[in-house]
């Protein structure tokens, strides 16, 4: 018998009229399995034929409105099981993903976009290679505008994951790839005041250069979720991120890093409540993927309010 998953809790009961969205890099199988090295996660634990439950539990438990996905090499899985559950969505893989390259893969990983049907329309879909000084990354964005049907207000959703590894030169590529991301925001909104949620695993740090780009673009006033749990609206800011969003062991050692995020933007979402991570001891010290839990990132979720709308024609 499997060990029970790491057990979290939001703080309060879902407020009524809150969107959820839940982000998370659900950790493709074929990289899992074959190159990430994760040296103190038994493979057993990484077995897909058991594995799949756990990530569809993670996903399913905390109901969210809006899930947004990254390193998804089983879309068709996922969308099977999701559809069950009231969900729709939309797959985006990367042009030249490593998984091809494994023996055995399962295909391409990708991005990929669900929403609650019964809550939400699909308005539009948009996808992008990224590119960085004009030329295609090999990183991808899926935006969605998806009509929230209780307010019939429309909301911009958005996913990435940018390139991973780290120094100096990856850190100005993603930071180049951020940028390339919220000019093809701004391509799309076309101009309409809407909300707007980017989530996405951005492999870097909240000291990376992307990441002030995102929060300082004077075009859309995001900021991330986590950070601003907590603050009181229009306030100076002052909230932190999480110590951690991915937590794990490899052959070169034992990474720790915050470089998952919901950013929002703030003049029409507030941050009602985050979904909390799991403690140091929770998690145990040979950390993640385990059996335990499914994956090396740990999901990020949070319940918005939609703060009244200042355009009067909405
Ligand atoms: P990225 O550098 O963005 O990383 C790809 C994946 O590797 C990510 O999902 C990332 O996970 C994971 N990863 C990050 N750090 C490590 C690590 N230390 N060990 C193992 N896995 C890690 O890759 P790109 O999409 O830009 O693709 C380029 C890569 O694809 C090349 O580095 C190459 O390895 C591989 N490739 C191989 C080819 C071949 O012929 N074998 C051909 C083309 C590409 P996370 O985001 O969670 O950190
Ligand atoms: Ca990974």
């Amino acid at each position: 018998a499997l060990p029970p998953r790491i057990e979290r809790n939001f703080p309060s009961e879902r407020p009524a009229n809150s969107i959820r969205v839940l982000q998370w890099n659900i950790l493709s199988q074929s990289l899992g399995e074959h190159n990430d090295n994760f040296v103190c996660c038994p493979l057993e634990a990484l077995d897909w034929r058991t594995r799949r439950y756990r990530i569809l539990e993670e996903i399913v438990e905390f109901n969210a409105d809006i899930i947004c996905l990254q390193e998804v090499d089983h879309y068709q899985f996922l969308s099977r099981a999701l559809r069950t559950q009231g969900y729709e969505g939309i797959y985006f893989p990367k042009p030249d993903s490593p998984c091809i390259y494994i023996k055995g893969n399962n295909g391409p990983d990708g991005c990929a976009i669900f929403y609650r049907v019964n809550d939400y329309e699909l308005i539009k879909v948009e996808t992008r290679i990224v590119e960085v000084w004009r030329v295609q990354s090999n990183q991808v964005v899926i935006l969605t505008m998806l009509r929230h049907k209780a307010t019939d207000r429309e909301i911009c959703v958005a996913t990435t994951h940018l390139k991973a590894r780290q120094g100096a030169l990856l850190s100005t590529l993603r930071n180049e790839q951020g940028k390339d991301i919220l000019d093809f925001l701004e391509n799309n909104i076309d101009g309409a005041d809407c909300p707007i949620i980017i989530a996405g695993d951005f492999n870097a740090d909240p000291t990376e250069p992307v990441y002030s780009t995102i929060r300082s673009d004077p075009r859309f006033g995001l900021d991330s979720a986590y950070r601003c749990d907590g603050i009181v609206q229009g306030a100076e800011d002052a909230g932190q991120e999480p110590p951690y969003t991915t937590w794990k062991v490899r052959g070169e050692g034992e990474c720790c890093q915050t470089i998952d995020y919901v950013f929002f933007s703030r003049r029409h979402l507030g941050v009602k409540q985050v979904l909390p991570f799991p403690t140091g001891e929770q998690i145990g010290p040979n950390r993640v993927p385990s059996f335990q839990y499914p994956s090396d990132h740990f999901s990020l979720a949070v319940d918005f309010d939609l703060l009244p709308s200042s355009d009067a024609s909405q």
